[in-house]
């Protein structure tokens, strides 16, 4: 999963995009639910929060969520409702 820092604006351009509606607004900052987050697998080639945030190095491969493309298109295939 993908992690939103504390660069974020607040500008809402990543949100709108996320086909899994992983990011919501949180208490400070923008942030994203790593258990709907599967780096975009399945969806697109390149984290589209990524591309469209303003902001470099914004957002980043979450630490603490470190999973390989195997686990993130299996998480792709549950979010889908297909398993
Ligand atoms: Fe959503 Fe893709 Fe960003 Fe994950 S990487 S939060 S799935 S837009
Ligand atoms: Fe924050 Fe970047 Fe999302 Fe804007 S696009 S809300 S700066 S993470």
């Amino acid at each position: 999963a993908l992690l939103i820092t504390t660069k974020c604006i607040n500008c809402d351009m990543c949100d709108p995009e996320c086909p899994n509606e992983a990011i919501t607004m949180g208490d400070e900052f923008y942030e994203i639910n790593p258990d709907r987050c599967t780096e975009c697998k399945g969806h697109y080639d390149k984290p589209t929060c990524q591309s469209v945030c303003p902001i470099t190095n914004c957002i980043i491969t979450d630490p603490e969520h470190i999973e390989s493309d195997d686990e993130l298109l299996e998480k792709f295939v549950t979010l889908q409702g297909l398993a």
